[in-house]
């Protein structure tokens, strides 16, 4: 039939046309069936180029004219398969598109080379025809018109083709008939509305078929087929017009449909800007003006959005703040985390955390920020800060921030070279204040002595409470160290007048340890330490001083250390004795004695009990020693018991620390019966400070010692805060009026006053009084004129070795152990307390 067709170079110029177009568009476009359409009219080009190619050799010739019916064949089939591809896969139609083929192909073949086989070409064109079968039942459902169409056009063809197979002259004309109608009914089938497109794609296909029953099998009247011929590549540029107009179609649909999505996607982001809840505004980098804010912005900083459009960034930013805000770069994004101040259209400031980045906006660089409110979480976090850093009682900085500060100072005085003086501030005896008046009145007194201290310090330098009642205080900048001294005594002298507490007026003193950077110590920790031993060497040294740390304050901390290690040493080296210092009645009869602790002559360290026995409370070890000295005391009054065969009472003096122990009656009460001794035969003297600690526990063990019949004495009466309220609800039987008071008595001295009321007092509250410290005879006399009941001191008798006092006792034995200094003739007055004890009464 290659005769027939008159191919023409307009035709392959027209074909190459239109197979750079589908090339052209089956790179930009993501459809599967635009690339089968490309294949197709690519087959299809080069059946036209074979058709052109003439061979003189009839083999090369029937080659070329298989080659040229092979790929007309093809196109058609790729044109089918192209209807059939959807959602990309594409092995499915690929492999029917093979079962389809490969039998066309081989039957066009075939009947080209003149085989005769019948039984062959049939069992080949059932093959195809079903594999044609197959291909209808893959189209989707809602092609079920196209395919039972599809399915008859397969039978009818299948018949035909048989038919016609005995006779092969035409049969692969009917062959291509049925492959480009097939592609007309499926292009049909593709029918959405009625378009030139849609019409031009399915009349071109079966117009395209049917050209090849008019050339062949019909036989057409030779003058119409000249015409025909004429119009033979027609249908060809019909479907191939067609083609191209549903590319462009498809292309606006795209278009169209990404605009949709783009409109959305607007719609999306605006109501996202708009409507969210945090303040957003994108602003031109270069003016620094806002371009666009959105509701949250106006409602949160009170300005209109004109209003807003009318300014700067830096319009809102705090007038202090304007030179720079904290930025941070959070990552390489060029986003941008920044801090600042905002003041808000009604002059209120807030703090902001803002997010930026940098966008385009309207065709320039802008930035877009979004805003968030952080002014609580900034005021909590100062809160925190502050709270962790400070005192809550006196709002003085504590300890963690004193450190920093210390450092900072430390660093600055050794850049200016000068020194830095570390004050460590001590009130005395403070515990008493808490235990005499309350917490309550503790809590106002350390308010009030911080603001004493406060007012004080410069501000530059720092103020911290570091404890219970330490106070530090830094000093930098200090370039005479001589100044410091003038410093301590300054802070010394504050507490001249008395605290005004509500309710009452009270007298406190501090006690001052001073350290000096880099004279003492070069660096913190150590500085602190040299300023502790000097406060703990003013305290030792009377209390309401200041001390400066050098070598013999940091050789008296030593001391104290090695005097506790001494004490630790007595105790456990049996280093300690007891002295017994006679108490005398009115009439010269000594009436009752106290022990005195001492350390044994024989101790490699021997030390004075005003000093051991505050080392002994501060470390504790004072409760060992109290159980020894009571058991010692019980020992020694059964071992006289034996020599004197009398009565002997023993004065033990009991500290806080011991009387506060819950145990301590139930087991001073044992040792007695253990000895066989009467609870009168020892009695307590405890200090008017110790019984104001732990009172409730203190007055328990009281309680029960004296419902026993051990009686009480106040020790150093005067010297405390104790009141009568409080005394009078104790069992207290004697008073010992303090030996400072006693010292200052003599004939003209207006404070004997102090000693009569003391006395009187003491009368009106049915107790005895003892005056301590007697040196002679002219407080002896004074106090017995002012009707003191009972007299102790050195103008009488010093402590006693116990074998002194128990040669006494033998040697006197059948004698009262009655005083020479005494007046016998006085006795004025009635005695409150116990009979005098006679030993030996007559
Ligand atoms: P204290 O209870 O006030 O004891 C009286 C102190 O005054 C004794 O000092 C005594 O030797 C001294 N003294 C007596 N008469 C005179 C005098 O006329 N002039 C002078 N200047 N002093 C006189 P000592 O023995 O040094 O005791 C000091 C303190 O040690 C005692 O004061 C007492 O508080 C405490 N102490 C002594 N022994 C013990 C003890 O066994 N247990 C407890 N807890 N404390 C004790
Ligand atoms: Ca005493
Ligand atoms: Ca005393």
């Amino acid at each position: 039939m290659g005769d027939h067709l008159q191919g023409s170079w307009i035709n392959l110029v027209l074909l190459g046309l239109l197979i750079t177009f589908f090339g052209v568009q089956q790179r930009n476009r993501p459809q599967l069936y635009f690339r089968f359409w490309f294949a197709g009219w690519l087959l299809i080009f080069l059946s036209f180029i074979s058709n052109e190619l003439k061979f003189a050799d009839p083999k090369a010739s029937l080659l070329n004219e298989l080659f040229r019916l092979d790929t007309v064949f093809l196109g058609g089939a790729a044109f089918v398969i192209s209807f059939v591809v959807k959602g990309g896969k594409v092995l499915k139609p690929l492999l029917l598109g093979i079962a389809v083929t490969v039998p066309g192909c081989l039957v066009i073949d075939l009947n080209a080379i003149g085989h005769t086989s019948y039984w062959l070409l049939c069992l080949l064109i059932v093959i195809g025809q079903a594999s044609s079968l197959l291909v209808n039942l893959y189209l989707p459902m809602r092609w079920r018109r196209v395919r039972s169409l599809g399915i008859a056009l397969c039978i009818v063809f299948c018949a035909a083709t048989l038919h016609v197979a005995k006779d092969s002259a035409s049969l692969h004309e009917w062959i291509m008939c049925e492959i480009f109608l097939y592609a007309g009914l499926l292009y049909a089938g593709t029918y959405r509305r009625l378009s030139i497109e849609w019409m031009a794609g399915t009349i071109g296909f079966i117009a395209w078929s049917g050209s090849y029953l008019l050339i062949a099998p019909l036989k057409v009247h030779p003058t119409a087929l000249a015409l025909l011929w004429q119009f033979w590549s027609l249908p060809k540029y019909v479907v191939s017009f067609a083609m191209t107009l549903r590319i462009f179609d498809g292309a606006r649909a795209d278009i169209a449909k990404l605009a949709d999505g783009y409109k959305l996607l607007y719609e999306d982001f605006r109501l996202l800007y708009e409507n969210h809840p945090l303040p957003m505004w994108i602003y031109d980098k270069d003016s620094l003006r806002f371009l666009s804010v959105n509701s949250a912005a106006c409602s949160g900083y009170g300005f209109t959005k004109e209003q807003f459009l009318d300014k700067t960034v830096s319009d809102l930013v705090v007038e202090e703040d304007t030179d720079g805000s904290e930025e941070i770069l959070t990552n390489s994004l060029r986003q941008h985390l920044q801090y600042g101040r905002h003041r808000l259209s009604d002059g209120r400031v807030i703090s902001v955390e803002m997010t930026e980045r940098e966008i385009q906006f309207a065709n320039r660089s802008a930035g877009f920020v979004l805003a968030i409110d952080v002014t609580e979480r900034e005021e909590l976090n100062r809160k925190l800060v502050y709270r962790a850093q400070h005192d809550v009682l006196t709002g003085l900085p504590n300890r963690l921030l004193l450190e920093d500060r210390l450092a900072q100072s430390l660093e600055r005085a050794n850049r200016d070279n000068t020194h830095v003086a570390l004050f460590t501030v001590d009130v005395d005896r403070f515990k008493l204040v808490n235990d005499t008046f309350g917490h309550g009145v503790g809590d106002e007194c350390l308010k009030k002595i911080a603001k004493r201290l406060s007012g004080r310090v410069r501000k530059a330098d720092t103020i911290a409470r570091t404890g219970g009642e330490e106070f530090t205080i830094i000093v930098g900048g200090v370039v005479d160290p001589d100044d410091v001294e003038v410093m301590a005594e300054n802070l010394l002298r504050l507490f001249d007048a008395p605290l005004c507490i509500p309710g009452q007026e009270l007298k406190v003193s501090i006690s001052i340890g001073v350290s000096l950077y880099p004279a003492d110590a070069v660096d913190a920790d150590n500085l602190r330490i040299k300023s502790d031993q000097a406060l703990f060497y003013a305290k030792r040294n009377g209390r309401n001083r200041f001390a400066i740390a050098s070598e013999e304050v940091c050789a008296s901390f030593n001391d104290a250390l090695a005097a506790e290690r001494a004490v630790r040493n007595a105790l456990r080296d049996d280093g300690f004795e007891l002295h017994y210092q006679p108490i005398y009645d009115r009439e010269g009869v000594a009436s009752r004695f106290e022990a005195l602790l001492r350390m044994k002559p024989s101790c490699p360290e021997v030390l004075p009990p005003a000093m051991f026995i505050p080392i002994a409370e501060e470390s504790g070890l004072i409760l060992a020693i109290g159980s020894w000295v009571i058991r010692q005391v019980c020992a020694q009054l059964v071992a006289w018991r034996d020599v004197a065969d009398t009565r002997v009472c023993v004065a033990i003096n009991v500290s806080a620390r011991q009387l506060a122990q819950k145990e301590f009656a139930a087991r001073i009460l044992e040792i007695l019966r253990e000895h066989d001794l009467s609870p009168s035969s020892i009695e307590f003297e405890l200090t008017e400070t110790a019984l104001m600690s732990e009172p409730e526990l203190i007055k328990d063990s009281m309680a029960k010692l004296a419902s026993a019949g051990i009686q009480f004495a106040i020790d150093d009466f005067g010297t405390g805060y104790s009141s009568l309220a409080r005394l009078a609800d104790l069992p207290i039987a004697t008073l010992k009026i303090d030996r400072s008071f006693v010292v200052q008595l003599n004939r003209t001295n207006r404070r004997n006053g102090i000693v009569t009321s003391i006395i009187q007092m003491a009368e009106t509250m049915g107790v005895s009084v003892v005056a301590e410290g007697v040196e002679d005879e002219i407080q002896l006399s004074l106090l017995r004129g002012r009707g003191c009941d009972y007299f102790q001191g050195y103008y009488l008798s010093k402590p006693m070795q116990v074998e002194t006092l128990t040669n006494a006792f033998e040697e006197q034995s059948q004698l009262l152990l009655r005083h020479p200094n005494f007046d016998a003739q006085d006795t004025s007055r009635s005695h409150c307390g116990r009979e005098p004890l006679l030993i030996n009464p007559e």
